[in-house]
């Protein structure tokens, strides 16, 4: 039997979640991924790391077509602001190299359109990192959905906030620079509601709110939404950079009820409530490394040549939705799909 080399990785962007979560995730994906090469604008972030994880391929911004030429990485992670996953995307695809690209896949559907077509055309595999479409409770949530224990599926509503204390804080741009809560923490919301429901809003609204806080200067604060699905079924939820956290989600049908606590979270335990006429059951689902399981799937994914699910399509699919709410805060009014 021969054994399947593993895919060699480039993690771009050494910010936040890069150091938490996906450069110390590659320890718990060792049987198909290997982390070899680390891409940073700066050069004393690209020597700690370098040392810390054993990496002597670093390279810079500007050296970074040196490391897709070079033929030692397969695959690169992107954990940059998400106003340039599709400039880094591109140039990855140009060299053969695929892509696993952190969530929003990109700022406009426009740019999502032209990274499926040069994933396609370059024959790479494309996923978006949507951590949740491994993890346990959720998956759990989505059967439960699926199953009719609870009814016909009738409302979808979920509260996702928390202080954004930086200042410079990349979350705090311009939404034309991917910041704002919708393309943060809303595109969980919208990503739950779909995978739930199983199905696409047909219409959608959204209102936003501001207080004269200095750091929402040039961003919503707070965002409200509505998501009309078929079948008469509603998703609402509301959003905050400046609120006391919370990430819950409740999903209601015709005879039963679930919620899930924390369940858009990857640093703390989750629980899974499902409240039937007679009984409460609870789930308790204990902390885990969300980051590796999604480096596992997606080498197996360049292994097997298979196609990746959450795809481009799927990123997408919630891009578009975003930027319907974000023109229904501008026009004040109900955007159809
Ligand atoms: P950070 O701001 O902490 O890190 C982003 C990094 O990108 C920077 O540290 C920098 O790294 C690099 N970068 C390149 N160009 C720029 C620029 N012009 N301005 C600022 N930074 C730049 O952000 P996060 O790590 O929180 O988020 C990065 C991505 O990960 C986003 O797409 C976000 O949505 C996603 N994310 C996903 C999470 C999940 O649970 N899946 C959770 C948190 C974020 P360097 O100095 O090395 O160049």
């Amino acid at each position: 039997k021969t054994k399947k080399k593993k895919i060699r990785y480039a993690v771009v962007g050494l910010g936040y979640i890069a150091q938490v979560a996906v450069l110390p995730a590659f320890r718990n994906a060792r049987k198909n991924s290997k982390l070899v090469a680390l891409v940073s604008g700066d050069k004393e972030k690209l020597k700690r790391l370098g040392e810390k994880y054993k990496i002597d391929k670093c390279y810079l911004y500007s050296e970074f077509e040196d490391c897709l030429r070079s033929g030692l990485v397969d695959a690169v992670y992107i954990a940059t602001p998400n106003f340039y996953h599709r400039n880094i995307m591109e140039t990855a695809a140009k060299y053969g190299v695929h892509v696993l690209c952190e969530k929003p896949m990109a700022v406009t559907t426009e740019d999502c359109l032209s990274m499926i077509n040069e994933a396609n055309k370059n024959n790479i595999q494309l996923m978006i990192a949507y951590r949740l479409h491994f993890e346990a409770a959720n998956l759990e949530a989505i059967k439960i959905a699926q199953s009719k224990r609870l009814g016909d599926l009738k409302i979808f509503n979920s509260v996702f906030t928390m202080q954004v204390k930086d200042h410079n804080n990349i979350r705090l741009e311009e939404a034309e620079k991917g910041g704002g809560p919708l393309y943060d923490i809303g595109i969980y919301c919208i990503n739950a509601a779909r995978y739930l429901f199983k199905s696409e809003p047909v219409e959608v609204f959204a209102m936003s709110a501001h207080s004269k806080d200095s750091r929402f200067k040039k961003v919503d604060e707070l965002v409200s939404c509505v998501m009309k699905f078929p079948d008469d079924r509603l998703a609402t939820f509301s959003i905050s950079f400046g609120a006391f956290a919370s990430a819950d989600y409740d999903l209601i049908g015709t005879k039963g009820r679930l919620r899930l606590e924390k369940g858009y979270e990857y640093s703390t335990s989750m629980a899974l409530k499902i409240y039937e006429e007679k009984k409460i059951i609870t789930k308790k689902y204990p902390k885990r490394d969300q980051f590796a399981p999604e480096l596992i799937y997606f080498s197996e994914c360049i292994q097997k040549k298979r196609r990746p699910e959450p795809s481009g399509e799927e990123g997408l699919a919630d891009i578009k939705i975003i930027e319907a709410l974000l023109l229904s805060i501008d026009l004040g009014s109900p955007i159809m799909l």
